[in-house]
Formats: structure tokens, sequence, C-alpha cells
């Protein structure tokens, strides 16, 4: 369904990223990988993918905290790809800590990749995409971009302003053949939740099985994390002729989360 067709998934080394990506790889789009992570380790997931899908996959680098590197990527997925139609804002990180002890240098960070990147990357990527009457922008951004949870203002906020800017690309975008909505996962366990998972113990003073148990799960009604491979589905969905009219919306795929 997406041959001919070239998505660029950012953080897509691991987690949700990596499994949008397999599923773009599966319907026949060449995807560019990007990422942190060893050389050698992001290779190797590199040629899997490429094994296992027979899709070209390509893999390249940049500290997305960054604003001329979010230049830098989207210009050379343009000169060694020729186009960019899918573009999907991933990459993520996040800090559990209270607001009195919350790091400054942590806020900027995560205000920085979480929203900003999205930013730099939409900008850029947008003349190609009205050039050629089509594009795809995914934002992933989280149930926490309807519902707050105490310790984590950064995320919050950065996810919140992840669906403003989608909202407000989705409406300058709409004439054009192009989209832009939010998917708003609720937990997926992927190494970002299995890092918070310490911090959120130590924040609300309660064990590490507890967090799983009454933090985590406790709003998601299914008691079971989201997997990969459906926030996957929900990405080709979203890039198929059947979502055309489908803009400027935040998909909750959260279990039940925020139907509280
Ligand atoms: P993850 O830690 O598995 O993946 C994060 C990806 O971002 C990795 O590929 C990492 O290398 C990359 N990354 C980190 N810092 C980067 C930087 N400075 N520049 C470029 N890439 C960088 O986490 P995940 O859970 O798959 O998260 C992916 C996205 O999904 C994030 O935006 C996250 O907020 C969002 N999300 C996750 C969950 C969840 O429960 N896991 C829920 C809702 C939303």
């Amino acid at each position: 369904m997406l041959k001919g067709k070239v998505a660029l998934v950012t953080g897509s080394t691991s987690g949700i990223g990596l499994g949008i990506a397999h599923a773009f790889a599966r319907e026949g789009a060449t995807v560019v990988l990007n990422g942190l992570g060893k050389p050698e380790e992001i290779e190797a997931t590199r040629a899997q993918l490429a094994a296992d899908t027979g899709a070209s996959i390509s893999f390249i680098g940049a500290d997305l905290s960054r604003a001329d590197a979010v230049a830098e990527l989207i210009a050379k997925v343009e000169t060694e790809h020729g186009r960019l139609d899918i573009l999907v804002n991933n990459a993520g990180v996040q800090h559990v800590s209270p607001i009195e002890d919350f790091p400054p240098e942590k806020w900027d960070l995560i205000i920085a990749l979480n929203l900003s990147a999205a930013f730099h990357a939409i900008r850029l990527a947008v003349p190609g995409m009205k050039a050629r009457g089509w594009g795809r922008i995914i934002n992933i951004a989280s149930a926490h971009a309807l519902v707050a949870s105490p310790f984590k203002s950064a995320y919050v906020a950065s996810k919140h302003g992840v669906l403003g800017l989608t909202k407000t690309v989705a409406l300058e975008l709409a004439e054009y053949g192009i989209t832009a909505n939010a998917i708003c996962p609720g937990y997926v366990m992927t190494p970002l939740v299995q890092k918070q998972i310490p911090d959120t113990a130590k924040a609300r003073g309660i064990s590490e099985e507890a967090v799983i148990r009454d933090v985590l799960l406790a709003s998601q009604a299914t008691k079971r994390f989201v997997e990969v491979d459906e926030l996957g589905a929900l990405a080709v969905f979203l890039c198929s002729d059947g979502a055309k009219s489908l803009t400027g919306t935040a998909l909750p795929v959260d279990g039940g989360w925020t139907a509280h």
C-alpha cells in the first residue's frame, strides 16, 4: 500500500518508533530510521528490518534536541531519497520528578525533543509535501496530551503542546492533500517506560510492582500494556486513502484510560 512512499520515523531505533517503521516497511514504504544508540546495534536493527520486509531501509543519525540537527536530517532525507512523504515525529524522552526538584535542564531537553523537534521537522518537510500535493504527518503524542499525571510536568506540557501543534498544522495544510494527526498511546512497555518505574516508585514512596499495578495500569481499563503493533497498524491506516479526511485529531490508543 505504501510502495513509492518515503517515510521518516524519528526515534525508531527502539520501542514505538521501531514498531511503526516495521509496519511501514511491511507495506513496502522506503523507511528512514533515526535515533540514538550504538552504531553496531543500529546497523543490526536496520539490516534485520530490511531482511524481514524486503523494503529499502536506511538510517540517518541526528540528535533531534538540536534544531540544526533536525534541519540536517530533513535535508538528508530529501537529498538521499528525493522526497519525504510521511513524517512520524516520535522521538521523545521522559523525566519523573516533583516540580520543586525538576531539573531545569531536563525541562529544556524534553521541550526541545518532544515538542520543538516536531515543529522544526514539520516546517521543513511541508514545502516538499505541498509541492507533491500529498503528505502525512503523524505525531506520537500520548494520553498525556489529553490528561495529566503528577511528577511529569515537562512531559505533559510537551505532549499537550504537540497536540496543539498538530491541530494548527492540520488546519493550515488541509487543502494541500496533507493530513496531520496525533496518536495518543497509553502505556507501552518500552525502554522509556521501564526507565521511569524506579523514579516513580521513589517519587510516590511505593514499590516498583505497585507502580505497574497502581499507577501505570490503574487507569488503563484493559489492564494490559498497549503493544507497538497496534500503533503501527493505526499509523498505516492514517497513510491510507481511507484516512484522507481524518486530520487534526487526537487518537487515543490507551485501553480506555482517557474514557474515565
Ligand atoms: P523509547 O525510549 O523506546 O524510544 C525513544 C526513541 O527516541 C529511541 O529511538 C531513542 O534513541 C530516540 N531518542 C531519544 N533521544 C533522542 C534524541 N535526542 N535525538 C534523536 N532520537 C532520540 O521510547 P518509546 O516508549 O518508544 O517512545 C516513543 C514515543 O512514544 C515518545 O515520544 C514517547 O513520549 C511516546 N509515548 C510512549 C509511551 C509509552 O508508554 N512507552 C506512551 C505514550 C507516548
